[in-house]
């Protein structure tokens, strides 16, 4: 993949996580906001409590995968993007394309994930 549709793939990326970002911490903001009310509910309560949890994990992941762009437009600029960060190994066009944030190829990524 040319590195030009890459940043150009990453920036959409960025755009969308942002997106995504500040629509899970509106919700949030709204559980907060139902939690210190859970008195009249109690019920209610385990079940917002799991709910603010899960979107704490969803926000973390995000956050996460947002690193990781802003890694590899870091990388487009050095001009090493495309190449394992571990083995610097060129990665395959089809993980770029599926992933174009990947900074690692699949062995080393099944390593990093073991
Ligand atoms: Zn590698």
């Amino acid at each position: 993949m040319k590195t030009d549709d890459a940043r150009a793939r990453l920036e959409v990326l960025l755009a969308d996580i942002d997106g995504s970002a500040k629509v899970l911490e509106g919700e949030n903001a709204m559980d907060f906001t139902e939690l210190s009310s859970f008195d009249q509910h109690p019920a209610d309560s385990g079940s917002i409590v799991a709910d603010a949890q899960r979107q704490d994990a969803i926000l973390h992941a995000i956050s996460d995968q947002r690193d990781q762009v802003i890694e590899a437009l870091a990388r487009i600029d050095a001009g090493t993007y495309g190449r394992c960060v571990v083995c610097g190994k060129q990665l395959p066009d089809e993980r770029l394309e599926a992933r174009p944030e990947a900074a690692r190829c699949i062995e080393d990524q099944a390593k990093s994930e073991a």
